[in-house]
């Protein structure tokens, strides 16, 4: 089905070598931090044309296709776009992807398909994800997104956690035909996707569609559970589940044991972003309260969250915000997109400094973090070049809140309440890779719960991994 411009003519390898690269239109710092909007619009039908027949469609395999985790054919995808056939694109992203619509806008693509695209080495990449973004939102607006559902098997799966690894295995095993039921500790379902994620990476409208077209194929939801502490796997098991998939990520913010870290004012990354980003209607009580975080603000960490939450604090109001890393920026592991966009919109970065207490001010609340200057040692177990603290090279940071993104942890009690699921010592779940089966029969696991912190991508392929397992398991 065309549902574009006219179809241009084909064009060879050279004439394609000569098309200009057009960057995505980002809106300008001082507009961008005036509000949690996206940075950076879609594409036009025009400009997707355009930006597809960029690409000189490599041989088989594409370096982009072997980049990408999922292995999107994004060859076959481009063709279709610079053809008008931008429906027939997204279909084929549907193939392999749960969530199409949010990896187009969330994906690292600079160290992935777009990263390892061969026009990437002289010049600029072909723009592969927001081809992705721009198909799969132009299918939303003038097509139909159905999630298919099978004949009824007769056979019930409880799956734990609605994020990214629990929702792409539901979205799977309704395909296969089972019933589906997510228990999910927070009001709503997406996980980090929701609760996590700024809208200005990844609009929560795109979520909610996505979520809601998985739950028009009969998925059930059931918020305000935390399974492990209002409920036990065996709990399900007695209900009459006859499999569980646990996508419970890892949620625990991890912390920094310093003086001063009660005082008012220093936050926890996730508490800060959920309560600066997410609908209060779809919070918990306790966590409906809106920030207040002063002039200065001071971000502790150097990953992805740690970006977020610089960006969410200038928009905010916030007017100085400063990120402390103990290392330099080449050892820094967040994304560098984010970091530079971060920049723009008037972040500052403080390498080598290692925060070791929080200062009370005249009001009680945190008014200033002491800090030691750093040198760089000897690599460490990560390979990355470990951070020594110089002695006597104190100076402090003024911050009026003090925010911690320092990585998370995953939350221990369904480990704890499940016999014989082997955990990890930090209670991360051991599974077999290829399948997401853990050491108990008939429970799979998927997504960071069994990785680690890790990317939505990855945890879509495990859960949809677990979603095929599940269902030999399910029907031999
Ligand atoms: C601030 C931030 C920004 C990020 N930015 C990006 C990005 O730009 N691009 C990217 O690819 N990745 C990004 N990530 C990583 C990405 O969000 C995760 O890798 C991905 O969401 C993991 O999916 P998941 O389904 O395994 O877990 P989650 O998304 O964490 O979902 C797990 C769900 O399980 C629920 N849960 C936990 N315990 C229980 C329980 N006991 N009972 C019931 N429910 C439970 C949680 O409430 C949650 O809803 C970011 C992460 C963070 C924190």
């Amino acid at each position: 089905m065309s549902s574009g411009s006219d179809k241009e003519p084909v064009i060879d390898r050279k004439a394609r070598m000569k098309l200009p690269f057009k960057d995505l239109v980002f809106r300008p710092p001082e507009e961008r931090v005036q509000d949690f909007d996206p940075v950076a619009r879609l594409l036009t039908p025009e400009e997707a044309i355009e930006a597809a027949r960029r690409c000189i469609h490599c041989p088989d395999p594409a370096p982009c296709q072997e980049a990408c985790p999922g292995h999107n054919n994004i060859s076959a995808a481009l063709k279709l776009i610079e053809e008008g056939d931008f429906i027939g694109a997204a279909e084929l992203y549907r193939q392999i992807s749960s969530l199409p619509e949010i990896c187009g806008l969330v994906c690292p693509h600079e160290d992935l398909c777009q990263g390892h695209c061969v026009r990437a080495k002289r010049g600029e990449p072909v723009l592969t994800g927001a081809l992705e973004a721009f198909v799969t939102d132009y299918q939303r607006k003038h097509g139909e997104i159905k999630v298919a559902v099978g004949p009824d098997s007769g056979r019930k799966v409880a799956i734990i956690g609605a994020g990214p690894a629990g929702l792409s295995c539901a979205d799977l095993l309704r395909g296969f035909g089972h019933a589906v039921t997510i228990f999910e500790r927070y009001p709503a379902p997406g996980g980090l996707l929701l609760y996590g994620i700024p809208n200005f990476k990844l609009p929560k409208e795109t979520v909610h569609a996505r979520i809601q077209d998985i739950l028009d194929a009969g998925v059930e939801f059931v918020g305000n559970t935390r399974i492990g502490v209002d409920k036990s796997i065996d709990d399900l098991l007695a209900d009459g589940f006859d499999a569980v998939f646990i996508g419970v990520g890892t949620g625990v913010d991890a912390t920094m044991d310093a003086p001063g870290s009660d005082l008012p004012g220093v936050h926890l990354a996730t508490d800060f972003l959920v309560r600066t980003n997410v609908d209060p209607k779809l919070l918990p009580e306790d966590q409906r309260g809106k920030l207040e975080v002063g002039r200065r603000v001071v971000v502790i960490g150097g990953g992805d969250t740690a970006s977020d939450c610089l960006r969410s604090a200038l928009r905010l109001g916030a007017e100085e915000v400063t990120c402390l890393y103990r290392r330099t920026e080449a050892e820094m592991p967040g994304n560098k997109k984010d970091r530079h966009l971060a920049e723009e919109e008037g972040a500052k970065f403080r390498f080598l400094t290692q925060p070791i207490r929080y200062i009370e001010g005249a009001d009680g609340s945190v008014a200033a973090v002491e800090c030691l200057q750093c040198e760089l040692g000897e690599p460490d177990d990560s390979g990355r070049r470990r951070p020594i603290p110089i002695e006597g090279s104190n100076f402090t940071v003024e911050a009026d809140t003090v925010i911690l993104a320092l990585g998370y942890w995953p939350d221990e009690s369904i480990g704890k309440t499940t016999m014989d699921l082997e955990t990890h010592k930090w209670g991360l779940i051991v599974v077999d890779d290829e399948t997401g089966a853990s050491s108990r029969k008939g429970i799979f696991a998927g997504g960071d719960a069994v990785t680690g912190p890790s990317l939505v991508v990855n945890a879509m392929l495990a859960g949809r991994r677990a979603a095929e397992a599940i269902n030999e398991f399910l029907m031999g």
